[in-house]
């Protein structure tokens, strides 16, 4: 494995306005993510910005990540700003928005363990009570609990691509053990937090097992195919895996999952 390439950068801002439906703001404290899955759609995205000419140029995905010192502060002031601006028509009663940790990257990605920045925002979201979203793959998440039952309203999805860890290691051999993630979901729900498991991309699996697994400690599931192909191709090809690069399986597995969680009663949404 390559080292990690670490720079600290000074941010100008914190909060990025989100296209995706139902997300007003994101946040994300990191450039770039440790994690380095093969199909991940923020290496092709990252490629275009001006921190990765100038700091990490040639580098592969995974193997930089770009420290936003003072993400924190920025946000601070941002919030003062977005609160000023709502004080000012009390009758309208506006409504705040909500702020996602983190989307671009993985929030909790091992350099947090160091930095501590997303706890950092958590500390101000919380201070002000905006409405947030967490999306991990990471254990880490934990580290916060103490912070994220003190929110009024949040949720923490966990991204679940496969319930066989082998896989996982072929995909994503960086990221966190399955087994670890479906812990996590369940301790989150111990301390009745909003959570959901966000399975995609659909990489080979046992849906139904899968489903079985998650069952009890989500409050909905999101679903998605592989979206960027042709990144992983050549892995699915020298790994006899080329049956779960179809759409027929992707649409197999996800009337799979539909099945088991509509039964249970749990909201569930495919993305495709
Ligand atoms: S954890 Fe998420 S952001 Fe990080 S490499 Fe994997 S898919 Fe991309």
């Amino acid at each position: 494995m390559r080292n990690l390439n670490l720079k600290i950068i000074e941010t100008k801002t914190a909060l990025s306005k989100s296209r995706i439906p139902g997300i007003d703001y994101t946040v994300n404290p990191y450039f770039g993510c440790e994690f380095g899955c093969s199909y991940c759609y923020a290496d092709f995205m990252t490629r275009f910005s001006k921190n990765y000419s100038k700091f990490f140029a040639n580098l592969r995905w995974g193997e930089f990540v770009g420290v936003k010192i003072n993400v924190h502060e920025k946000l601070k002031d941002e919030i003062l700003k977005l609160e000023s601006k709502i004080s000012l028509f009390p009758d309208k009663k506006i409504k705040k928005p909500n702020v996602w940790l983190s989307i671009v990257t993985d929030p909790y990605q091992p350099v947090e363990k160091k930095f501590m920045l997303t706890r950092k925002c958590l500390e101000i979201l919380l201070k002000f009570q905006y409405p947030t979203g967490i999306l991990t793959r990471s254990p880490l998440v934990l580290r916060d609990i103490d912070l994220l039952v003190e929110f009024e309203n949040i949720e923490v999805g966990i991204s679940i691509t496969t319930d066989n860890d082998n896989i996982r290691k072929v995909f994503e051999p960086k990221a966190p053990s399955i087994k670890s993630r479906i812990k996590t979901l369940e301790k989150l729900k111990q301390k009745n937090i909003k959570t959901f498991a966000f399975i995609g991309p659909i990489l080979p699996m046992d849906a139904v097992n899968l489903s079985k697994e998650i069952n009890g400690f989500v409050d909905y599931v999101l679903v998605d195919k592989m979206n960027y192909i042709w990144k992983t191709e050549k892995i699915y090809r020298v790994n006899s895996l080329d049956f779960a690069i179809r759409d027929e399986y992707f649409s197999a597995v996800s009337e799979e999952i539909s099945r088991e969680f509509s039964s249970k009663e749990i909201e569930i949404e495919i993305l495709f």
